[in-house]
């Protein structure tokens, strides 16, 4: 199954990254104007079509599509999937659109921090023609036809670029990664702190605003739907908080990359109840401590 309703009018889509459930998931908003949130990894552009198929909706039918950020696993079939909706056009924000319709540093700076052969696994994402990008800035109102509409914000701190979507009849929000990770069956959170801009100031700064708008439900793409708010946002700052000052203090003492991220994988272990945590959080782990790192190393 790759289509789950989770909300009024939402669908989530399972993008079976790298061929596993549970981890990145795109959303649709079923209506006059059908909208995709986020895309996957170019390499599972293929589950999202699948996706809509189950709910109906053909490809042609879509007429927005928001990648929150052009993280691969965000925006990485953003392209790809435009080639299968002629009548879709992308809304992203500003600083987005010069990686969308160039993805050459993009994939430079992914291929540093992931290593080429897992970039392979992950698709490389096709350039997107400027005429088909609607640039967004600080705020955003989207017709979605029928009385409905979007809200989109600028979430920055996880990426300076950052977009999440409010629905506003329902205020079910898509966070896009301004939140923790939770994984399917794993109660642990993950900070969600990567390379190449993660700011910690601003990642808390966006929880305060986003949490005052009081969203209904959390439309999460790692993964799933929260109903538990207040928890999912006090838990992703107090995390973000400690995570920074713990690899703040093994960095300080010279720690690399691989024994920090080990260091961090035994916290989540244990919050977790288990030491047989699966290699996609491992690798969520590693990619957060070493956004940590890269932040102290220009700051401090
Ligand atoms: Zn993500």
């Amino acid at each position: 199954m790759f289509a789950t309703k989770v909300s009024e009018r939402v669908y989530m889509l399972d993008t079976y990254a790298l061929g596993q459930p549970g981890t990145v998931s795109a959303y649709l908003v079923k209506g006059p104007k059908p909208t995709l949130v986020d895309c996957g990894y170019a390499s599972s552009y293929g589950s999202v079509l699948r996706g809509l198929a189950e709910v109906g909706t053909m490809p042609s039918d879509v007429r927005y599509v928001i990648p929150t950020h052009v993280h691969l696993d965000h925006a990485g079939a953003a392209g790809r999937l435009l080639k299968e909706m002629p009548n879709a056009q992308i809304v992203a924000h500003e600083k987005s659109v010069p990686h969308l319709v160039d993805p050459t540093r993009l994939i430079e700076s992914s291929t540093k921090v992931f290593g080429a052969s897992i970039m392979g696994l992950y698709g490389l994402p096709d350039p997107i023609p400027a005429d088909r990008i609607t640039a967004v800035t600080e705020e955003a109102n989207l017709d979605l036809g029928e009385g409905l509409s979007a809200a989109l914000v600028h979430t920055p701190g996880h990426a300076p670029h950052q977009i999440s979507v409010v629905l506003e009849r329902t205020k079910a929000m898509f966070t896009a990664d301004a939140v923790g990770i939770v994984y399917p069956g794993m109660k642990s959170l993950i900070p969600t702190t990567p390379p190449p801009s993660f700011n910690p100031g601003q990642l808390v700064a966006t929880i305060g605003r986003i949490r005052q708008t009081k969203p209904s439900e959390l439309l999460v793409p790692h993964f799933g739907a929260r109903r538990d708010v207040e928890w999912v946002f006090d838990r992703t700052i107090e995390l973000v908080v400690k995570w920074v000052e713990e690899v703040k203090g093994l960095w300080k003492k010279g720690m690399p990359l691989d024994a920090a991220t080990e260091v961090m994988l035994g916290e989540v272990a244990r919050d977790a109840g288990t030491a047989d945590l699966p290699i996609y959080a491992q690798v969520s782990v590693r990619v957060s401590v070493m956004g940590i790192m890269q932040y102290l190393q220009k700051n401090f």
